[in-house]
C-alpha cells in the first residue's frame, strides 16, 4: 500500500529518491500502480510529472517521444508514425489512454503490452538516466532490444524517452483480444528494412511475457522461409505459450503465427503502417 507520494523536481532527484527508498516506484500515469490487484507493490511513489518528459519532438531525421507522453497524446500527434498510434489505440479506454504513459507501458513489459512489441520491432532507442551509489548521474542511449533482453539490470533506471528514426523501415503490430477492453491473448510486432535485413519479430503473450523470436528472424533473413505459411509455422513453433482465460496455448501459437504472417504479407505488398 502506498504510504508516501513524493514529487521529484528533477531527473536527478527522482533517481536519488528511488535509491533512498527501497520500496519505491516511479509514478507516471499511475494506471497500473493504482490498479486493483496490481503486480506493482510499493510504499513510496515518486511522481515524474514535473520533469518535462511529456513532449513529442520532431527533428529532421528522428522523433523523440518523452516517456511521460500519454497514449492519447501519441494517438493524436501528427509527428508520431502510424504504427505507434495504432499501438497506443490498443488501449481501448479513452480515460485510461489519457492517463497512461508510453514509458509506463513499456517499463511494465507485460504479456499484454500495448507498445512493447512494436517499439521493439521498430528498433527504437531508449533514452535512460541512472544514478550510481556515489550519486553520479548519467544519461545514456540504449537499444530497446537490449533493455528488453537485460530487463532485470535496467530496473531502477529512469526512462526519459524513445528515439525513433525516420526511415522507410516497415513496422507493424496486431493485437488479438475478444474486444478492445479485454486483455489481449497475443500482441505481435514485426519490423524489417526494405531488403529484408534487420528483421525483428516480437510477441507479447498473456501470462508469459514479451518474447523475441530470434530463430524466426534469422530464418527470414537467410531466406530459409519466404512464404506467409512458412512464417506462421515458424512463429507457432518458436513462441512460448500458456493456456489461460484469454485462450488455450494452441490458440495462442496459431494466432501469433497468423499475426506475424499477416504483417509479413503487408511488408511484401510494400505496405507501410
Ligand atoms: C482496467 C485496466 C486494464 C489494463 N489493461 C492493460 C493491458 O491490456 N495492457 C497493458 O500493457 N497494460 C494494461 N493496464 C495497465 C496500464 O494501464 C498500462 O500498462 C499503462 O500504459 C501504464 O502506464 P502508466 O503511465 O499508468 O504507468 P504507472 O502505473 O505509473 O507505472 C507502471 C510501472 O512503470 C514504471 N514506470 C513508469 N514510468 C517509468 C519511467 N519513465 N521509467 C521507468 N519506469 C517507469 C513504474 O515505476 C511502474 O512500475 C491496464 C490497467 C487497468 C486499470
Amino acid at each position: 500500500m502506498m504510504k508516501k507520494f513524493l514529487v521529484a523536481q528533477s531527473k536527478e532527484e527522482a533517481l536519488s529518491l528511488k535509491r533512498l527508498h527501497a520500496k519505491s516506484v516511479f509514478y507516471a500515469g499511475g494506471t497500473e500502480i493504482n490498479r486493483l490487484e496490481s503486480a506493482v507493490q510499493a510504499e513510496v511513489a515518486i511522481d515524474l510529472s514535473k520533469l518535462g518528459l511529456n513532449r513529442i519532438e520532431e527533428k529532421k531525421d528522428e522523433i523523440i517521444i518523452g516517456s511521460m507522453a500519454t497514449l492519447q497524446t501519441i494517438a493524436t500527434s501528427s509527428a508520431v508514425p502510424a504504427w505507434l498510434k495504432e499501438a497506443a489505440l490498443f488501449c481501448g479506454s479513452f480515460t485510461r489512454r489519457n492517463m497512461a504513459t508510453i514509458g509506463g507501458n513499456f517499463a511494465l513489459m507485460l504479456g499484454r503490452s500495448y507498445v512493447g512489441p512494436v517499439l521493439l520491432a521498430s528498433r527504437a532507442i531508449l533514452l535512460i538516466a541512472t544514478i550510481n551509489e556515489k550519486g553520479k548521474y548519467a544519461e545514456d542511449e540504449v537499444p530497446a532490444c537490449e533493455y528488453h533482453e537485460h530487463f532485470a539490470s535496467y530496473q531502477g533506471a529512469l526512462i526519459l524517452g524513445f528515439k525513433i528514426r525516420k526511415s522507410d523501415r516497415f513496422v507493424g503490430t496486431l493485437r488479438f483480444a475478444v474486444s478492445s477492453q479485454n486483455r489481449a491473448s497475443v500482441t505481435v510486432g514485426f519490423g524489417a528494412e526494405k531488403d529484408l535485413s534487420k528483421v525483428r519479430v516480437y510477441a507479447a503473450v498473456y501470462t508469459v511475457g514479451v518474447l523475441r523470436l530470434k530463430e524466426t528472424e534469422s530464418r527470414i533473413e537467410k531466406g530459409e522461409i519466404t512464404t506467409e505459411e512458412e512464417i506462421a509455422k515458424s512463429v507457432a513453433a518458436e513462441v512460448t505459450v500458456k493456456s489461460d482465460y484469454t485462450g488455450s496455448g494452441e490458440y495462442k501459437r496459431y494466432i501469433a503465427g497468423e499475426g506475424v504472417a499477416m504483417l509479413y504479407g503487408e511488408f511484401l505488398k510494400g505496405g507501410q503502417r
